[in-house]
């Protein structure tokens, strides 16, 4: 059995090797417009995978009881995912006295 970091790791990597596979498949494609879709359906997998249960005091989803408070842990999550990817800088980043 996988652990949790294991899961995640790997998941994350089926998702590129997909955007790298369609890709390959859609010369005219453009890459963003693949890792748009790749983030659409991200997204809606996450958040279906965060949808509360039918129990109105259950603990573990009282976070995630609102919308609102599920698009705030899902901007949380991808705001430190971006931070921590090594593309989140870019060598031709404009920089404070180079604009
Ligand atoms: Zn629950």
């Amino acid at each position: 059995m996988q652990d949790e970091e294991q899961v995640i790791d790997q998941a994350a990597q089926a998702t590129v090797d997909l955007g790298n596979q369609i890709a390959d498949q859609e010369q005219e494609a453009s890459v963003q417009d693949i890792a748009d879709g790749l983030l659409s359906g991200a997204i809606h997998y996450w958040l279906y995978t965060r949808q509360p249960c039918d129990d109105p005091r259950c603990p573990d989803c009282a976070p995630l009881r609102t919308a609102e408070w599920r698009l705030q842990a899902l901007q949380q999550l991808a705001d430190e995912l971006a931070r921590s990817s090594e593309y989140f800088e870019s060598p031709n980043d404009m920089t404070p006295g180079n604009a």
